[in-house]
């Protein structure tokens, strides 16, 4: 979900079709390095299945002559990867949540900003909580029906506390977060201490601990990147209170790709496919689906760190609960 967007779209022709515009001579050599071409897996739509690990199907020739088990591939020339200036990070992960009362989609999408390459992806659709069955199946038809995939959701969404297991064990997996320990959860919780952690403090000192509060459970070199402020902002707040759970540290600070874009060109940037627009890059897949918008998010991303954009932390959640934005030119 790309909130904040004010899209006109029905005046635009889809851009699918990749008919996109020559570019003045100066920029079409930077524009290069990101091809402006469809991210194709062939004619087929993604397999939803497959995306989540829990496609049984890859012998089945009916399945998979209509279903791509492969991802989109986002080219770059690698001649062109040394124009890209150095970034904070070492990793970004790009996440867009669908479904506006619970989370209903949680996609992440893995870039390296050295490379351009999407190393991994991350994908899973998600349960509520709160809701009837009878207005779960209203809401997932209301939104996946339209685009025939609310099957797939039906059969594989779990609930938002186990996505976040899984989603953590993937970002061990890639080095990107270690569990919090104990001392430093009760730190930055709070928690009424027992007694047995002030002998461990005394041992590696209070700026040792205080050290560990700061980044134990916070992303190691990573950052997520969103369109817009909503999904790390609001949404995952806000699920967080349904699902009865602290938001995870790793949710307390983000890039809002928007807000990149505005002080990188110094235009304003409404939404996605006005974003996509603006580059010349097409639409990939089906706009909100969260993966597919999250594909085509890390496409913008890529064409932005080609042409010397930096990717720094624009909003941050306080101790407090206070939200603090970063940049004096923020999107609209
Ligand atoms: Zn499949």
């Amino acid at each position: 979900m790309t909130m904040g967007e004010h899209e006109s779209d029905s005046s635009g022709a889809p851009s699918t079709s990749g008919g996109h515009k020559q570019t003045a001579p100066v920029d079409s050599v930077r524009e290069a390095a990101v091809e402006a071409v469809a991210p194709k897996v062939g004619t087929k739509r993604l397999c939803y299945y497959w995306t989540q690990g829990k496609c049984d199907q890859g012998w089945n020739a009916n399945h998979t002559d209509q279903h791509a088990h492969k991802y989109p591939e986002l080219p770059v020339r690698p001649a062109d990867w040394r124009r890209v200036r150095p970034q904070p990070f070492d990793k970004y992960l790009i996440l867009d949540l669908e479904g506006r009362v619970e989370i209903l989609e949680f996609p992440v999408v893995l870039l390296d900003p050295k490379t351009l390459k999407v190393l991994d992806r991350f994908h899973r659709f998600v349960c509520p909580v709160k809701m009837s069955d009878e207005y779960i199946t209203q809401y997932v038809k209301g939104k996946y029906g339209l685009m025939g995939i609310h099957r797939v959701w039906f059969d594989t969404a779990i609930p938002f506390t186990q996505v976040l297991d899984e989603f953590e064990v993937w970002l061990e997996g890639h080095g990107l977060w270690r569990p919090p320990t104990n001392e430093s959860a009760q730190q930055t919780s709070g928690a009424e201490n027992d007694g047995s952690t002030a002998t461990s403090d005394k041992d590696q000192g209070p700026e040792a601990a205080n050290e560990a509060a700061s980044t134990s459970g916070k992303l190691q070199n990573a950052a997520f990147v969103t369109c817009g402020n909503w999904d790390i902002k609001t949404k995952i707040a806000e699920q967080c209170v349904s699902s009865e759970i602290g938001i995870p540290p790793y949710f307390n600070e983000w890039i809002n790709i928007k807000d990149i874009y505005v002080n990188h060109y110094r235009r304003n940037a409404s939404g996605m496919r006005p974003m996509l627009r603006d580059l010349q890059l097409p639409l990939w897949g089906t706009h909100h689906v969260g993966l597919d918008d999250a594909h085509n998010i890390a496409r913008i991303m890529q064409r932005m760190l080609v042409q010397g954009a930096r990717f720094v932390i624009s909003g941050q959640r306080l101790q407090n609960g206070e939200i603090k934005f970063l940049f004096r030119r923020r999107a609209k």
